[in-house]
């Protein structure tokens, strides 16, 4: 459920305006906020965009560290640097339980949330307190100014019962939480707009990799297309940089994919409903052979037929499936068994073993039971690219970097079969920017 919106497009377009201020604002924009018939408001292309131009810059309206449930307390809570050392050499000093780097921990930024938290008393002041490092950006919602609060409470929030449960157990951590009903609702309105546009990932700073997620008021209204035409990456940990993967014209909108793009059809909307709450109908969900890709391919079930099967619905997460060759029919429930036993069995393999071994399944067990463009294949191939482009001990043969080279070949084939442009994905794998 999708909580209530009470202002207009145009006022909301005026308070991104004031979001991004002077320094953000580029003198010859390319986009602007519009109503789109895809959900509500939408970003859109107010002159001709050129590939790889860059579209925007956004900045975060709230941000931290990417964490998750096994206590990932080894990262600063405000730069997101990765943290050496044991939790109490970490922990901030002065008594928040937040674990910080030296530099924040002794920064003018800090002070204030330093002093909030301790305010609030944490119960428990000899151990870093996880469920408020995972909320950390949801609890700077307290410092932002009137305007501020104004544009997060006019982003989409859809609601969800396990923000709930969060929230509560951040407030049984202390003696003084505000428990009054206006602040707690602030909070969890601010989880379901952070939970809801939240754009997350990895970014390369002086101190190393981070994982940073944050919400981010302009990208975040930019709605979903399964093979879009622009792609995001971070700057830094607070600043989101949108660029078209391919020429945009004056008019049309603007999309970024919300699932990685090369899942199958009933995969990413799977995740988009459980994740976003919605199903895409783009161009690729409507088409079964996903521009001929055949991502979600797998062998047919009827005896003797070596063809394979593809969903043949589409705006549904329970297709039936046909065989291309045979035309039989078989329901959802049997290929979904099937094709979660070929992503086990693939999925367990991989980052077990070295590369060498992971090839040799790859190239000589998989087309057993898994047709070579099965996404879960074409993932299991991009680790081995990943694998073989970072730096390690193991060496590799002539066949394994030919092997590299022709996984490289087909999924920029995809790519291009798919129409993705020059997004990020290609640029990786072409030019290995790891
Ligand atoms: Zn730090
Ligand atoms: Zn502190
Ligand atoms: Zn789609
Ligand atoms: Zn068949």
């Amino acid at each position: 459920m999708s909580l209530p919106i009470k202002i207009s497009t145009s006022e909301l377009a005026a308070l991104i305006d004031e979001h991004l201020g002077v320094k953000n604002l580029d003198k010859n924009r390319s986009w602007k906020v519009l109503d789109s018939p895809i959900s509500g408001r939408g970003v859109f292309a107010s002159r001709d965009i050129a590939a790889g131009e860059i579209i925007l810059r956004d900045v975060a309206l709230l941000a931290g560290p990417k964490t998750n449930d096994t206590a990932n307390v080894n990262t600063c809570a405000l730069c997101c640097c990765h943290l050496e050392g044991n939790a109490l050499d970490v922990m901030c000093k002065n008594g928040c339980t937040l674990p910080l780097c030296r530099t924040c921990a002794s920064s003018n930024r800090h002070f204030d949330e330093c002093e909030l938290l301790k305010d609030w008393r944490p119960k428990d002041r000899n151990k870093i307190n996880s469920h408020i490092l995972r909320l950390i950006s949801i609890v700077r919602c307290v410092f932002l100014q009137d305007q501020q609060q104004k544009l997060l409470n006019a982003l989409q929030a859809n609601s969800d019962k396990y923000y709930m449960v969060e929230l509560q157990k951040a407030v049984a951590c202390f003696e003084n939480f505000p428990r009054h009903k206006e602040m707690l609702e602030y909070f969890y309105r601010t989880i379901c707009a952070f939970n809801t546009n939240a754009f997350e990932g990895n970014c390369q700073t002086a101190e190393g990799e981070i994982r940073v997620r944050g919400l981010f008021p302009l990208a975040g209204l930019v709605n979903h297309q399964c093979t879009p035409n622009a792609d995001h990456h971070f700057e830094d940990g607070q600043t989101i940089v949108l660029t078209a993967t391919r020429a945009i014209r004056q008019g049309e909108e603007i999309f970024t994919s919300y699932t990685k793009l090369l899942w199958s059809n009933v995969m990413r909307n799977t995740f988009l409903m459980v994740t976003k709450k919605f199903m895409c109908s783009c161009p690729r969900c409507l088409d079964p052979t996903e521009n001929g890709t055949y991502l979600s391919a797998l062998f047919c079930r009827a005896q003797g037929c070596k063809g394979i099967v593809i969903p043949v619905q589409t705006k549904t997460l329970q297709p039936d499936w046909r065989c291309t060759t045979c035309e039989s029919v078989f329901p959802h429930s049997k290929m979904a068994r099937y094709q979660d036993f070929a992503l086990n069995t693939i999925n367990n393999r991989i980052n077990k073993g070295s590369v060498a071994e992971m090839i040799t399944f790859i190239n000589d067990m998989c087309p057993r039971f898994c047709p070579s463009s099965n996404y879960v294949l074409v993932e299991a191939k991009l680790n081995v690219i990943w694998r073989m482009s970072r730096p390690t001990t193991e060496e590799f043969n002539e066949d394994h970097l030919k092997c590299k080279e022709r996984y490289k070949e087909e999924i920029v084939a995809l790519l291009e079969k798919l129409g993705a442009g020059d997004c990020t994905l290609k640029k990786l794998i072409t030019e290995e920017i790891l």
